[in-house]
């Protein structure tokens, strides 16, 4: 097949900039392919490593949930990332010298190299994080859980005593109960008469002071105060936001892009605001009056930080109305928050919801040498939801992978997830969607990977799921399957005791589950005889009990899981997420906070992102790479004119872009422009007239020609 010239650049240049790295320049078809093929491979190897980071982190997390890692040595990283990671380094080796293109491939390797040890050190570096912040929870909470202990203790004890007082009785469940519910009641009030009085805390009271004391300066302070009831903030342009005058006489008035930049300021805010209150909620901790001092903090930075390229400035109103939502909505969380605390930490509390285990306890110490069953009910009622979680956060890897693997958007870089997007935009035609991806990038790709996993997921009524649940539910059962022998074997050796061998039966389930042992010192007395029978009977009870996490999780909601595997194919496949300030094309590096320029290969007209010409309102139609080029010069905010050639001497995001002239465009954002030129004349209050009049040739552009030249590439 004949290509013209024109046409295979443009080619060229896409499938370079899919294959990412159009920095690297290509000689001919031959080293495209060759690149094509190299980046599908290393898409592979990422997720190898990935998802085995991914693994051992769970893996990491269950430790130190059940209490067997309490500081993180570096060794504890060394050993299982540096194996994988040579491996895939092999593997890597082995390809650039073995693939039929290597020669062409060596001018690459280094850049490759260099991208895999920056992908290992952040996923160490993450994981690291993760388990030092659960490191310190559980030190905040060990105080805590040796009172907890303490006082299970005691009644433990009582309950043996109680037990020895109608052994030998045979007495049935009915009255056991009737022994033990009176006495369970009184230890509980003993419990609590001895408790210090707690003081609450007024949350409402500290939200109202907290505000007053930092809007003191505030007239009207008192009827805001007073009016505001909800809890949803209403962007009010003409309240919120100042205009500046200019050259301090003329007023300016507040254009399109002046709305979305303040629109994107306020969602700034508001997801810093739910980041951190799902930080707090993560902790554990009780409520204290300083989080509200933390959402001030964070409205002050970002409202500091606004780009308003001096055109306008936040009002005190803006500030002070959305401190008061927000504080609102923090009320509410923090009043969770402390009854959630309480409900875990007070020991009355604690003893209430924890009855059914020292029932159990008393139930076994009463029966003697027949309570085997008893004990592996209770083991079996405390190892199924442990099961049911760790059964989730696996699914969670099987289906980020396999979708990797399976689906075209997701097995190349970021560039090839974003072609399949502009393809599934432009199939569309919703115009309000393709309004999302120019100006909130970012929640448009997590909204897009989300659409994909709900439909993977929903696909032939969900046998691929189901597949991976039997997979899942298969490596579990023989985990455990295993301990249980394992502990068997060695507990017959040693004539152990109920308390040795939950000892060995939780070591031997190590990482697989969080298990941890101390949730079975109700039990650990227990005098156990006879351990065949045991093991016996813990493995008769295995099947029943895979069916009940079968059936839980098949009772879930299917879209639970559709966040988690979401972050986890956004993480592979996201980079950086600078927009171009001319035209608002993303920067396809694969890197987040990158060194160097941003870049992207292929920029759109600069109408798409609302730019006219000053005095006007006719739309620039221009490329930004053709505008660089010419004479011409912008107007910034603070009415400086800087010619385009120079544009990096604008600051800010000009000044970190790196924009080379060149007078390609793709036909996509032609046909875009003259296909949505109604919507884009609306939303903008411009229009394609005199300079900006949309050429001919664009609109002869059809829908077919620009899904056809990207479905070729
Ligand atoms: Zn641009
Ligand atoms: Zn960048």
């Amino acid at each position: 097949m004949k290509i013209s010239d024109v046409k295979f650049r443009v080619q060229d240049l896409w499938k370079a900039l899919v294959n990412e790295n159009f920095i690297f320049s290509f000689r001919n078809t031959r080293e495209v392919m060759a690149m094509s093929k190299l980046e599908t491979m290393y898409n592979h190897w990422t997720w190898e490593l990935r998802s085995h980071m991914l693994d051992f982190q769970n893996q990491l997390i269950n430790q130190i949930q059940n209490g067997k890692v309490e500081a993180l040595k570096t060794s504890i990283f060394e050993a299982p990332v540096t194996e994988k990671y040579t491996a895939i380094k092999q593997e890597l080796e082995k390809y650039f010298n073995e693939d039929p293109d290597n020669e062409i491939l060596v001018q690459w390797k280094s850049n490759f190299e260099n991208k895999l040890i920056i992908l290992k050190e952040t996923l160490i570096s993450d994981t690291r994080r993760k388990a030092n912040e659960l490191i310190h929870l559980k030190k905040n909470q060990e105080r805590l859980d040796k009172k907890k202990s303490s006082y299970a203790n005691e009644l433990l004890e009582r309950s043996r005593k109680l037990a020895l007082t109608v052994k030998g009785k045979e007495l049935n469940e009915e009255e056991l109960r009737e022994k033990f519910d009176p006495l369970w009641k009184k230890w509980v009030c003993d419990v609590s008469s001895d408790l210090p009085p707690v003081i609450e805390p007024d949350i409402d009271t500290d939200s109202e002071n907290i505000l007053w004391e930092y809007f003191q300066k505030e007239i009207n302070m008192v009827d805001t105060l007073m009016r505001n009831s909800g809890d949803k903030f209403q962007i009010n342009y003409d309240e919120h936001v100042k205009m500046n005058k200019k050259y301090n006489f003329m007023t300016r008035t507040l254009k399109v892009c002046d709305r979305e930049s303040i629109n994107m300021t306020t969602d700034h805010i508001i997801s810093r605001f739910n980041e951190t209150i799902n930080n707090i909620h993560k902790q554990q901790c009780d409520y204290n009056s300083s989080y509200f001092h933390e959402i001030l903090r964070i409205i002050e930075e970002e409202v500091k930080s606004a780009p308003t390229e001096g055109r306008y400035t936040f009002t005190s109103k803006y500030i002070l109305e959305l401190s008061l939502c927000l504080f609102q909505r923090a009320s509410k969380s923090f009043k969770e928050m402390h009854k959630a605390f309480k409900r875990t930490n007070d020991p009355v509390n604690y003893l209430e919801r924890k009855k059914d285990d020292f029932f159990m306890n008393f139930k076994i110490s009463c029966q003697g040498a027949t309570s085997i069953k008893t004990f592996v009910d209770f083991l079996w009622h405390k190892l199924t939801p442990a099961i049911s979680a760790t059964i989730r956060g696996k699914m969670v890897i099987k289906i980020a992978g396999a979708m990797r693997a399976t689906c075209p958007a997701f097995n190349g870089n970021r560039a090839n997830l974003e072609k399949h997007i502009l393809i599934s935009l432009a199939e569309e035609e919703n115009f309000d969607k393709y309004w999302q991806y120019i100006h909130q990038p970012e929640s448009f790709f997590r909204d897009y990977i989300s659409d994909h996993i709900r439909r993977y997921c929903s696909e032939k009524e969900g046998e691929k799921v189901n597949t991976f649940l039997k997979i899942s539910l298969g490596d579990i059962k023989n985990a455990i399957l295993t301990a249980i022998h394992k502990t068997t074997e060695v507990a017959n050796d040693n004539n152990s005791t109920a308390s040795g061998w939950l000892d060995l039966f939780c070591d031997h389930l190590g990482s697989n589950l969080i298990f941890p042992r101390r949730d079975l010192i109700s039990i650990e007395h227990q005098e156990i005889k006879d351990t065949e029978f045991l093991k016996e009977a813990m493995s008769a009870a295995l099947d029943p009990a895979m069916r009940k996490v079968e059936e839980d999780y098949s009772r879930r909601p299917k879209d639970e899981m559709i966040p988690n595997i979401e972050k986890i194919l956004s993480e592979h496949l996201c980079g950086c997420w600078k927009q171009c300030p001319f035209c608002k094309a993303i920067c396809t590096n694969t890197i987040p906070h990158h060194e160097g320029d941003h870049s992207v290969p292929f920029h759109r007209p600069q109408a798409v992102n609302g730019w006219y010409k000053h005095k006007t309102d006719h739309f620039v139609i221009d490329c930004c790479t053709s505008s660089v080029a010419s004479d011409r010069f912008m107007l910034l905010g603070n009415n400086q004119e800087i010619s385009y050639k120079n544009y990096r001497q604008a600051g800010g995001d000009y000044a970190t872009w790196s924009i080379t002239p060149d007078s390609s465009t793709q036909s996509y954002w032609k046909w875009f422009v003259s296909h949505f030129r109604s919507k884009l004349e609306e939303k903008y209050q411009k229009k394609f007239t005199d300079t900006g009049e949309i050429p001919e040739a664009w609109a002869k552009i059809t829908k077919e020609d620009v899904l056809n030249e990207l479905k070729e590439q």
